[in-house]
């Protein structure tokens, strides 16, 4: 079977595999560390490999994407001033602009 983009794109890991969705005691959506995080993920734009340079969770982050307050976990790049943060409320891996 010849694997299609839109399968690919189906089966690639939330957040690129740098953090993990749990799901809390009362039900909550949490982010976790991943022990098998990959060093770089693909940029969105240019699908170059952008280095990750830490990563960070934070319980009071706020997702800019859905402004859902909470957990949530921050990404910093190497030599790329973008940030990026996992939210478990949209799990989706939002970019934000550098400083
Ligand atoms: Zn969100």
């Amino acid at each position: 079977m010849v694997a299609t983009p839109d399968a690919e794109a189906l089966e690639a890991p939330l957040f690129h595999g740098l953090f993990e969705l749990r799901t809390g005691a009362a039900g909550e959506a949490l982010i976790a560390s991943n022990a098998a995080a990959p060093r770089t993920i693909p940029d969105p734009a240019t699908g170059r490999p952008l280095k990750v340079a830490s990563l960070e969770l934070s319980e009071h982050g706020v997702c800019p994407a859905c402004t859902r307050h909470g957990a949530g976990g921050y990404v910093s790049f190497v030599s790329d001033l973008r940030l990026a943060f996992a939210c478990p409320g949209c799990r989706t891996l939002v970019w934000l602009a550098g400083a």
